[in-house]
């Protein structure tokens, strides 16, 4: 695919940079997918000082601009999904109607914050002094940074980059490096709809080399991460050094809760779907799966023979359910954790190293059974195609065991109880609780996000983005 050197995009130029990444193919290392140029700092600054110079003008421009504009890159989007699709699944390794299903996203989040741009309202409230009105309206915070994981290469990018912009404020983005071209291809189709130069940025870098000014630059206002939890906390300490706005999204160590009243018809395709989609590596997989003792031997039955039927292989075979892990380092991270389950005392249940397909990156989804909430693996984020399962005996067990993890992002039950379906609801301490759903596969149009260390400031998509977008202006008036 690759056709000479992808570049970055400042002020609405496309430049250069100091150095070169090529963006590997992981289900066959032998593909190089692009070469994108690297940015250093400095230009880091460059994008964040033209991102301020075009501030102006986009957030003072016409909200049907901003409509007319965004719905178009929406529509593109969606007319190019299988092209889009093609170039994700080639990048990050998930399949093709995976990817597919991930560039359509893109283009829904882009329309859905078309409409938001014209449908931003404010408050009027009375004043308690006589003859005062007082108006509430929303406005841009300015320059944001936008940084982005390699997990959900155009999603991601789109889930933040819509509603900054239908908002009024201007984007530097800085993408995954790993995961760089679904990015570059948004850029693209941004440039095609007309954006104005400056308005957004790409910064195809190396979060060492700019994570520095893009947390120090006087101009940038505020910073939406999404990445792992060591990384963001980072990001909030410096930026917080500098009185940045922050709205981080991190991992997840999500519970699957199957009660002994569960249809195991729903249970064990919804607990496939959570825990091995996409390889595992969503923020919201399944990675805990905690199973009441009386439905225990029956749903690790089925769960494992279920487990065994998916076909690992390329992203683009048509055959393929579970593509590639993304890169040789994170597989090398999930077979090590496979010899912690096994250390510690768990059955494993295949989640080997297909050696044999050494054109990519594959490893086949895997259990670890016997399990405690208290092991390694039951508590760190591994971020692949494994879970642990756990034997609870009861559901406040089940509760307590769902809500003992550092992270809050996403919690399922399968049950046929109204009563557990709706005490779930009540006690789990996640930011979304699904009930005989996956804990991961959402809607754009509500907010989405965690709590603990899974989350830090408000939530993201839907009309939640506002907050972050926007700062409230309290005006205050005589009239005479
Ligand atoms: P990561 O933390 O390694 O990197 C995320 C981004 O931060 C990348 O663009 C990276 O280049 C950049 N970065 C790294 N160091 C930086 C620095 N010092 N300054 C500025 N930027 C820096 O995460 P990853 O491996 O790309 O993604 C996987 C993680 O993302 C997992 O933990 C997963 O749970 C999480 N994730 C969370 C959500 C969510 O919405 N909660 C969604 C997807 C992925």
């Amino acid at each position: 695919m690759t056709d000479g050197l992808y570049l970055n995009y400042i002020a609405g130029d496309w430049v250069e940079g100091t150095s070169e990444i090529a963006n590997i193919n992981p289900s066959d290392i032998s593909e190089v997918v692009a070469h994108h140029a690297l940015a250093d700092a400095n230009q880091a600054n460059q994008a964040i000082d033209a991102a301020q110079a075009a501030l102006s003008g986009w957030k003072n421009s016409n909200p049907q601009t901003r409509f007319d504009i965004l719905d178009k890159i929406g529509r593109i989007i969606i007319s190019r999904q299988e092209e889009l699709g093609e170039i994700l699944a080639r990048e990050e390794g998930k399949t093709l109607a995976e990817a597919k299903g991930e560039a359509f996203r893109a283009g829904q989040f882009f329309q859905f914050y078309a409409a938001e741009a014209v449908r931003r309202t404010g408050e009027q409230n009375l004043s308690t002094r006589p003859n005062i009105d007082i108006e509430i309206v929303r406005e841009p915070i300015g320059v944001t940074v936008l940084i982005t994981p390699w997990n959900f290469p155009i999603a991601i990018p789109a889930w933040k980059i819509a509603p900054a912009l239908a908002h009024g404020n201007t984007v530097v983005l800085k993408p995954s490096e790993i995961t760089p071209t679904s990015a570059y291809y948004l850029t693209k189709i941004m440039e095609e709809a007309g954006l104005p130069a400056g308005v957004f940025n790409l910064l195809v870098a190396k979060g060492e080399d700019v994570g520095e000014a893009l947390v120090s630059h006087p101009a940038v206002a505020g910073i939406s991460f999404t990445g792992s939890v060591p990384t963001g906390r980072k990001i909030a300490q410096g930026a917080i050094q500098h009185m940045k706005k922050i709205q981080m999204e991190m991992g997840g160590k999500n519970p699957m809760v199957i009660m002994d009243d569960a249809d195991l018809d729903i249970a064990i395709p919804v607990t496939v779907n959570g825990a091995f989609f996409q390889t595992g590596q969503r923020c919201t997989a399944s990675s805990r799966v905690i199973v009441h003792e009386k439905i225990y031997d029956a749903f690790v039955e089925r769960f494992v023979a279920e487990m065994e039927s998916l076909s690992v292989g390329p992203a683009l075979d048509p055959a393929t359910q579970i593509g590639p892990v993304v890169s040789e380092t994170q597989l090398k991270s999930n077979l090590s954790y496979v010899e912690i389950a096994r250390n510690e005392g768990c059955e494993v249940v295949s989640g080997q190293h297909l050696a044999e397909r050494n054109t990519g990156y594959f490893q086949r989804p895997g259990v670890f059974l016997n399990a405690t909430n208290q092991m390694r693996t039951s508590r760190e984020e591994i971020f692949g195609p494994v879970a642990s399962i756990i034997k609870v005996g009861d559901f406040e067990e089940a509760v307590a065991t769902a809500n003992d993890t550092m992270f809050g992002l996403s919690s399922a039950i399968c049950t046929s109880s109204l009563y557990y379906a709706r005490e779930f609801k009540r006690q789990s301490e996640a930011g979304m609780a699904m009930v005989n759903l996956p804990t991961a596969g959402v809607d754009y149009h509500v907010p989405f996000g965690g709590r603990k260390n899974s989350s830090y400031g408000s939530r993201e998509q839907g009309r939640a983005a506002i907050d972050f977008y926007t700062t409230t202006k309290t005006t205050y008036s005589f009239a005479g």
